[in-house]
């Protein structure tokens, strides 16, 4: 488990134990589940859509076997049961506010009675911008039920009526992989149900997500050009887990990210210029696009890199790049090249 999200469970749990520091311990689980859900909006909002139907682990024993959609359809399906009909006992977000028919799913439960191919089909129908808005909003609206929840309130327990109920909904599959959650949700307290569906599931499920994109992004980078249109190199990037290549529709680098349209500014500028990289544009040296705003500190690294590129080619700047990460442990460019791009042009010729 991430040890960051372990740590913050741990805190959280032991906080919430006690009467005098419950308040606090609420406090530390809806920052969990802020960090926790950081990650999916991350995921949403910068990878394609055939992302979400994809099953690069298919037939493996663990939550990584899933799908991104699957894996976000599941977490929130499963909360937005347990707190709108066992702890609320309102409606469910998913009825409330008609996002059965946005997210065009073609099931209303949790999905786990859903196996191998039935997954990525599943998957592939979904609405993942809807599934999202849906997911946002199971979030806040538990976010608002776990602060008004009281110490006494964890003691709360839920009897036969209520596994009639919950069968009642529709909601959870009689299938034999599905319907043993009805009596685990009941046998289980308040504290119990926050200990699992709203913090610790969510915790396996998006390290899971993190495991399925990463995958998908090594993937996307196989026989692509490793150069990057800013003149890194991917090959020798620190992000190079996370990011499948501004080449690809994996582009999931730093810029690309926070571009409102998901798409760096120097790859954009390099498209519409019909160039292959910043190394083939005369404005190179005084650019203040995207990854050479003068506010990143890297940028005079990555403009050297494309000095380099256009004086020498790629194949040496690849080769540059591999005796530098055999003499140097470093992890970004600038902390070998400084903050001059001549500077930088020299330390990569000498090496
Ligand atoms: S962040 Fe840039 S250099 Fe790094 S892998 Fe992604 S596109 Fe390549
Ligand atoms: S103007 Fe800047 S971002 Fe655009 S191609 Fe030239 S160097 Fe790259």
């Amino acid at each position: 488990m991430d040890i960051n999200w372990s740590e913050m469970n741990k805190e959280m749990q032991a906080l919430l134990s006690k009467e005098a520091t419950f308040r606090d311990g609420v406090g530390k689980l809806l920052e969990l589940r802020g960090n926790l859900f950081e990650q999916v909006a991350q995921i949403v909002h910068t990878f394609p859509e055939e992302a979400f139907y994809q099953m690069p682990f298919a037939g493996a024993d663990g939550y990584h076997s899933k799908t991104l959609a699957y894996s976000i359809w599941h977490i929130f399906r499963i909360e937005d049961i347990v707190a709108h009909e066992m702890i609320a006992e309102d409606r469910q977000v998913l009825f409330a506010r008609d996002f059965d028919k946005s997210i065009c799913s073609p099931i209303i439960t949790t999905g786990n009675e859903l196996s191998g191919d039935e997954i990525a089909t599943f998957s592939k129908q979904l609405d993942v911008k809807e599934l999202y808005r849906y997911a946002q909003e199971v979030k806040t609206s538990s976010d608002q039920m776990l602060k008004q929840l009281t110490y006494a309130d964890l003691k709360c327990r839920f009897g036969e009526e209520m596994i009639a109920k919950l069968q009642n909904t529709g909601s959870v599959s009689e299938n034999e992989n599905a319907n043993w959650l009805i009596p685990y949700w009941c046998e289980k307290d308040i504290r119990g149900l926050i200990k699992m569906p709203f913090s610790r599931h969510w915790i396996m499920h998006i390290e899971a997500m993190r495991r399925i994109k990463n995958r998908l992004c090594k993937t996307a980078r196989k026989g692509v050009d490793p150069v990057a249109y800013c003149g890194l190199s991917c090959n020798h990037c620190f992000l190079a887990e996370w990011c499948g290549s501004c080449r690809t529709i994996y582009n999931t680098c730093s810029f690309a990210t926070v571009s409102p349209d998901g798409i760096c500014p120097n790859v954009k500028c390099c498209k519409g210029k019909g160039i292959d990289g910043c190394y083939e544009c005369d404005s190179l040296e005084s650019c203040e696009k995207g990854f050479y705003i003068p506010s990143n500190d890297g940028a005079n690294a990555a403009k050297a890199q494309s000095l380099y590129i256009r004086k020498h080619g790629k194949k040496e700047f690849l080769k540059v790049h591999d005796r530098l990460h055999q003499k140097y442990d470093f992890s970004k460019t600038q902390e070998i090249l400084g903050q001059d791009c001549r500077e930088g042009l020299r330390i990569l010729e000498e090496n």
